[in-house]
């Protein structure tokens, strides 16, 4: 592992700096903002706050920089890739701590995230080595046709604050490795993590232009993008109202897109269940990062005759977890986001206990804490008429319903206009691959309440976007396919 970085911090919170053309611009076009600590509601920092100005200027940064980093060969650029690997494992606490106080993830999990996020840059490194082509026999004995590819250009990468180093490593791993040069526009609550990895992508020495870090007036920021030429393709992960708005902003010039946006994830615990492990998996599953996880269980359904044991562990289970600040070691889950996060729980939970909902747990903020906290919350008695049941909850709240046929339950968990991640804990082997695949999702979690891994396709159906991130599939995003027909 790179001991390059030796003691000096990724971020210096009293100088902030926009990362484009591999240089540092310390003030923005349109002035500043403040980046809010959730925990506390105090200022973590202030940053430049760019706009149309520092957009063009990374485009063409960008632009300048594909001929050379595209024609590096694979080896080269996984180099690149492993130095930047290396340097995140070995700066994995300070960027935990960075995602901690920028966005309220629980210390110890941000710096989960951090490892994971350095998951996808191994992957990559490896498969830009696989990018294989394909000969076809043709019917004409003196054609040779051939297929080769190629990087899709400039990439715009726009990612949300919920993960914001995972979700930046997912997109730049495989653009990178296909020899793309790229922007990223992360979210506004969290840009110190994507600045802290612009830090560690100089330090790696990748050559200017090739990654190039902007926040700032997100509609002008957005508008350059999508009237560039220049830009071939742009990566999205965010809500499903943002993204609907993306697909008609790419037609203009016809790009192309990926988009990763929101869930509305069904938990099926079967009659043949392991209590007990479901209960596990429903805790992870619904107050990892405080809820506010795209693949989070919104919508937990069990067996009648197994409801009473199941909901006596999820209360028991919930109620040891430990909240509070999220930069303490101990703490397991941490405040929402923000104002609005928070409002948006009260809200379904109030509209849920005002049509019939039991309150099992919590129900209630935590006003010994000055952030954006809310109990881990577990309701019963709900039904299809509350929001929580049709709306994405983004928080620490979980709606238990209880059902008696398989078909039923099924019909349920599908009827959502979301295709995002499923659960299924079951003993049977039967009900395993017969549940999984009537389940219209993208990712089905089968007694593993944490699907996600670099090795594997992660993307949804329906309202929860296309294109696939992660696996051999996630590279083929950041690739043109060109077809040469050779007359000999
Ligand atoms: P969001 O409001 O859609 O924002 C996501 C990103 O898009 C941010 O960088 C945001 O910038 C930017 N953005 C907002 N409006 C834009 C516009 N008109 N043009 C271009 N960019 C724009 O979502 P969020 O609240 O940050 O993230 C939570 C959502 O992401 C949830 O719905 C969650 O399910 C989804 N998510 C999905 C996945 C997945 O893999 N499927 C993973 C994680 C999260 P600003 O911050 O500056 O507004």
């Amino acid at each position: 592992m790179s001991t390059l970085t030796q003691d000096f911090q990724l971020i210096d919170f009293n100088n902030v700096g926009l990362f484009i053309d591999g240089t540092w611009r310390l003030t923005g076009s349109k002035g500043t903002f403040d980046v809010i600590n959730p925990s506390t509601k105090k200022v973590v920092a202030s940053v430049p706050k760019g706009g149309s100005q520092e957009a063009k200027e990374a485009i063409e940064a960008a632009d300048k920089a594909f001929p050379a980093w595209s024609k590096l060969t694979a080896y080269e650029r996984a180099d690149y890739l492993l130095r930047i690997r290396d340097l995140l494992l070995e700066k994995q606490e300070e960027i935990g701590t960075i995602i901690s106080l920028e966005m309220g993830k629980a210390f110890k999990e941000a710096v989960g995230e951090v490892v994971y996020a350095a998951s996808f840059l191994t992957w990559y490194a490896e498969e830009g080595k696989r990018i294989y082509g394909e000969t076809i026999p043709a019917l004409d004995p003196s054609k040779r046709l051939i297929v080769i590819k190629q990087p899709a250009g400039v990439v715009a990468a726009i990612t949300p604050w919920n993960f914001p180093i995972a979700m930046m490593t997912r997109k730049l791993g495989p653009a990178l490795a296909a020899g793309c040069t790229s922007i990223v526009k992360p979210a506004s609550q969290s840009p110190l993590t994507a600045l802290a990895f612009a830090k560690i992508i100089e330090l790696a020495n990748v050559p200017k232009g090739v990654v190039n870090i902007i926040v700032g007036s997100t509609g002008e920021i957005s508008d350059e993008i999508f009237e560039s030429d220049i830009v071939r393709k742009v990566s999205f992960t965010g809500s499903t109202a943002v993204g609907k708005d993306l697909v008609k902003f790419s037609a203009k010039t016809l790009k192309k897109l990926s988009l990763e946006l929101g869930g509305h994830a069904p938990f099926l615990i079967l009659e043949d269940a392991d209590i007990e492990k479901a209960a596990e998996g429903a805790v992870l599953s619904k107050f990892r990062n405080a809820g506010q996880t795209c693949v989070c269980a919104n919508r937990i359904y069990v067996h009648e005759k197994i409801a009473t044991q199941f909901k006596e562990a999820f209360v028991r289970k919930t109620n040891e977890l430990v909240v509070g600040e999220s930069i303490n070691e101990d703490v397991q889950v941490g405040p929402l986001v923000n104002k609005d996060g928070l409002e948006k729980v009260q809200e379904q939970v109030k509209d849920a206990v005002e049509k019939g909902a039991i309150i099992e747990t919590g129900g209630e903020e935590i006003p010994e804490l000055d952030g954006y906290f809310y109990k881990p919350t577990i309701l019963s008695n709900v039904n299809n008429d509350m929001l929580i049941m049709n709306e994405e909850t983004f928080g620490p709240v979980a709606p238990i319903v209880e059902f008696a046929e398989i078909d039923e339950v099924i019909k349920e968990a599908n009827n959502t206009e979301y295709g995002l991640a499923a659960y299924i804990y079951t003993t049977s082997l039967e009900n395993a691959i017969t549940v999984s695949e009537r389940l219209q999702f993208g990712i089905i979690g089968l007694n593993d309440a944490a699907p996600g891994v670099a090795q594997a396709p992660f993307g949804g159906i329906k309202e929860s976007g296309y294109g696939r991130e992660g696996g051999h599939q996630g590279i083929s995003d950041y690739l043109e396919e060109k077809y040469i027909s050779l007359k000999i």
